[in-house]
């Protein structure tokens, strides 16, 4: 086993890191002031002037297309980025996580980077001219319609989206909200997840069609907020489709595939937002690390307190682990194959949410009432992190995939043993 990072490893991280270090983060502020002025639901120009910098230095869709081992030999194939491998993309999405609005700027931002990967690997060569260029070039932006309010949508088979046949047509109905990204007024297209044959086997009646967003009957009824923050200008959205006419041609796959299509984009998602949250774990650590070192409380600093010991301790051990954990689930994916990685995949989606949600509670405690305020970012990023704990599958199914795979290895011995 060798932990050594290869050139190729570093020169990618260490270019993201120098470009965050000289472009994005000395513009904080003004992002921030150009984020709260006037409208909410808007392009901001220090984003946009950063993708500029960061098309031109060549630091952008480094994700595609999905490193699966395919490559393109057709030269007239226009949908290249810089197809890094998901263990080259952790070291980069780590940086990434460290602001906020970073992981724009490169183009590798959610959902767009999974539906990115959706289009490439099942859109049809129309598909891609028409959504998935423009979408590498950051022209538009995309959401990804699955989680609906009247059911329990971390179970898949849930989603009651109807969509008939009508001729060339399908027809949708349905309500789906945590509809992330539609808030943005670029947002031009969606992946809806919906039913196309409620007669057929439980995991072939989900289609995906894509929806173009300006359609006859799509209704963003509301945006929703989390723990009050809003998430503009991307947020999430409760979106109605009442009779929503979309052609045949904007199925994907194929009628019946939008299961397979949603295990297939989950994974490599769900990866890149544990790379983030290590960097949003690092970036607490670092404010904790800084304020109880200039504070003073009962004639000490705060950080000669023993318990801040202990907590800064646990916290670098936590990272550190954590780290390892990611990046061994991107190199099984590297080398392997998602399938193969599969139980690693659902390991990290747990322990990094919640290893990230703990140093930030500690850095909050830290920070005393300064750390629920607006002027240390923590509260913000606590709120967004939480959330993590169930988009893209809530825990509970995760450890149950985990949890059913070691018993598994002791199936004989039940067999043998009956309970007593
Ligand atoms: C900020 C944010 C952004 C999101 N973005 C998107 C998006 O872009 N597109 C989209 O489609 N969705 C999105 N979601 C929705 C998210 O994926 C869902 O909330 C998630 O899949 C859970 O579905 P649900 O809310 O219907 O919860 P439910 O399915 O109702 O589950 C509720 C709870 O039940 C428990 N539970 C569920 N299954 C089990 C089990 N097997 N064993 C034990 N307990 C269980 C868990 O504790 C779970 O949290 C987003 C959510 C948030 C908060």
């Amino acid at each position: 086993m060798d932990f050594t990072l290869s050139e190729r490893e570093t020169y990618f991280r260490d270019r993201v890191r120098a470009f965050i270090d000289q472009e994005i983060r000395p513009r904080q502020a003004e992002h921030d002031a150009q984020a709260h002025a006037g409208e909410r639901w808007k392009v901001i120009p220090v984003i946009e002037a950063c993708k500029e910098k960061a098309k031109a230095a060549g630091l952008w869709n480094f994700f595609m297309p999905p490193n699966s081992g395919q490559t393109h030999v057709d030269d007239t194939f226009p949908f290249e980025g810089t197809q890094l491998t998901n263990l080259e993309y952790a070291l980069c999405a780590e940086e990434m996580g460290k602001v906020d609005w970073a992981s724009e700027v490169f183009n590798c931002s959610a959902p767009d980077t999974g539906n990115m990967e959706v289009f490439h690997r099942y859109g049809t060569r129309d598909q891609k001219e028409r959504w998935l260029g423009p979408l590498m070039r950051a022209e538009i932006r995309s959401a990804f319609l699955m989680t609906e309010p009247a059911v329990a949508s971390s179970d898949a088979t849930n989603i009651e989206t109807s969509m008939i046949r009508d001729g060339d047509h399908y027809v949708i109905n349905g309500r789906k909200w945590w509809s992330s990204g539609v808030g943005d007024p670029r947002c031009k297209v969606a992946i809806v997840m919906g039913k196309t044959d409620t007669s057929a086997k439980r995991h072939a009646q989900q289609s995906m069609i894509l929806m173009p967003m300006d359609a006859p009957g799509v209704t963003i009824e509301r945006m929703l907020s989390v723990y009050g923050y809003d998430h503009a200008p991307h947020g999430h959205g409760e979106v109605v489709m009442k009779d929503v006419r979309v052609p045949v041609e904007n199925v994907l796959l194929g009628e019946g595939r939008g299961f397979e299509i949603a295990q297939g984009r989950l994974g490599p998602g769900r990866i890149h937002h544990c790379m983030r949250t290590i960097g949003v774990a690092e970036t607490a650590i670092e404010a904790m690390a800084k304020r109880l070192l200039s504070r003073v409380a009962f004639g000490k600093r705060i950080a000669d307190h023993s318990v801040w010991e202990q907590r800064i301790a646990k916290a670098r051990i936590d990272i550190e682990m954590t780290r390892l954990l990611c990046l061994k689930a991107a190199d099984m994916m590297d080398k392997a194959g998602n399938k193969s990685a599969q139980l690693e995949i659902a390991m990290i989606k747990v322990a990094a949410p919640n290893m990230a949600l703990q140093i930030l509670d500690d850095a909050i405690q830290a920070h005393g009432g300064g750390g629920v305020s607006q002027d240390f970012h923590l509260a913000h990023a606590w709120a967004a992190m939480r959330t993590l704990r169930f988009a893209d599958g809530p825990d509970e199914v995760h450890n149950r995939a985990i949890a059913r795979a070691e018993f598994g290895k002791y199936g004989d011995y039940a067999a043998e043993r009956p309970v007593r």
